[in-house]
This record gives C-alpha cells, structure tokens and sequence, in this order.
C-alpha cells in the first residue's frame, strides 16, 4: 500500500461473460456497497458487448465498470473497434490498454499503447496501462530494464494520478497459478514507484500501481500488504462475484 493512495482492485473479464452472468456484476455491485468502499475503489471489465447494461446494474453502487481496450482514434473506418468516447458514452469510467495479451496476440507496441492511453483521457476515462516482463525476461534479469522501457513508452506525458492507473503484471503470472515472491513485487513496485515519482513528481508518487498475476482470495491479503501495491488487476477470480469479493475484503483488515 502507499499512505494516502486509495487503493483500487479491478477485474477483467477478458473474452468471458454473456448475459447469463450479469448476475455475478448484480451481486458485486451489491456487495461492495458498505463503508470499506469508502477506503477502497472497485472495478469491473467485462467484455464491452456487455458494457452498457452492466453500467445500469451498478448504477447505484460505488462498483466501477469500464472496458479492456479502446482504439487510439475518435471514430472511423475501423472495423471491430471501439473508441474510448464509446466506452465513455456507455458510462464506463476506465479503459484498460496494453495488457500482455493484446501486446502478444495484437503486437501493440508500447507508442500505440501510449496513443491509447492518450485517447482514453480525451474521452475522460481513467487509463489502466499494463507493463511486465516475460518469463525469459525475468530469467535474463532483465525484469527491472523492461519496466523501465514499458514505463517510458506507454505512460503519457499528460499522466496524472488522477487520469492514469499503472498495472504490474509479469506475464508468466498471469492466468498460471505463479505470483513472483513477496520480495521480488516489493521490488518491482518501489522500482516503478521511483521511475514516476522521478518523471512526475507529486503526481507519481501517487499514481495508483496494481499487481496482477494469478490474484486469488487465498493469496490477496498478502499481496495487497506489499508496499506500493495500491491494489489488484485480477483476471480469473474476478469472474465469480464471490472470490472478487472475498479479494476487496482483503482490505478490511488491511485498511483498518
Ligand atoms: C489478467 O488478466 O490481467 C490477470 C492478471 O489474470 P489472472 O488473475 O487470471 O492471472
């Protein structure tokens, strides 16, 4: 955690989720409602064919919903593509961009990343932008160069705590069942803290920087401890209102 940054614990849905699971948005929009959400915000991404309806269900709850990427452009001749004033226009507040698996399965590169990030503040929507080394990275030790090119590339100029939310997710965590030990998040986190602190200043220190990476009820409490991790981007768990829950109430302890 870090003193006086609201922490943020955010789901994405990826390429999962029909109508029949709206039910699981109804019943965390219910349950997050309640002092903690006070203390710590909530997010949901599901696919962006569910968008609109899910923001109706959380109307009245402090559960945010936005969407898992926007094109870099307002409008045009894209096809499949939705803009960041589309996800705005449908009540989503964030937008998530350059997440490893729109890197690896659409080569997003880290100027297309930032133009994204860019766009999604034209259209007042909070960015989620993702950085993180492979596993070959890692092996090579090269963990810390990585974070600080991705950082470098992908982060506007124009970021702000307030428009921009940063998500170290090491991509041999995600959706495996592996977390990086408790030392090595402490360290890439207070690396990254220092990367934005030094190129932002007030702003970065206290830009919000998620962990992600196979985030589970069991393993939250003590992730969500590490110092500089200001919440959690969780893929899997988030799918089930139950264990996206039981991960935000990590926080009750934490915060108390
Ligand atoms: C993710 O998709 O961003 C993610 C972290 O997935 P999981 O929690 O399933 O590892």
């Amino acid at each position: 955690m870090t003193p006086e940054v609201k922490p943020l614990v955010a789901g994405n849905w990826k390429m999962n989720g029909t109508r029949a699971s709206l039910d699981q948005i109804k019943a965390m929009a219910e349950g997050v409602k309640g002092d903690l959400s006070d203390k710590v915000e909530s997010l949901i991404c599901p696919p962006v064919s569910l968008l609109y309806v899910a923001t109706a269900l959380a109307d009245d709850s402090p559960l945010k919903i936005g969407a898992q990427d926007c094109h870099q452009k307002v409008s045009g001749a894209h096809t499949g593509d939705v803009s960041a004033e589309m996800i705005a226009d449908c009540f989503g507040t964030h937008v998530i961009v350059g997440h490893s698996e729109r890197r690896t399965d659409h080569k997003e590169d880290d100027a297309l990343i930032r133009a994204k990030a860019e766009s999604a503040y034209a259209a007042n929507l909070i960015a989620i932008i993702c950085i993180g080394e492979t596993e070959s990275e890692r092996k090579s030790g090269r963990t810390l160069d990585v974070l600080k090119a991705q950082l470098a590339g992908s982060v506007p100029d124009t970021a702000t705590a307030a428009n921009t939310v940063i998500a170290y997710e090491p991509v041999w965590a995600i959706g495996t069942g592996l977390t990086p030990t408790v030392e090595d998040i402490e360290e890439a986190h207070a690396f990254m803290r220092a990367e934005l602190a030094s190129r932002f200043s007030g702003e970065g220190s206290k830009m919000r920087i998620l962990y992600g990476g196979s985030v589970k009820p069991g393993n939250a409490r003590e992730l969500m401890a590490i110092a500089n991790v200001d919440g959690a981007l969780i893929g899997g768990a988030s799918l089930k209102a139950q264990d996206f829950l039981s991960i935000y109430g990590a926080y009750e302890e934490l915060t108390a």
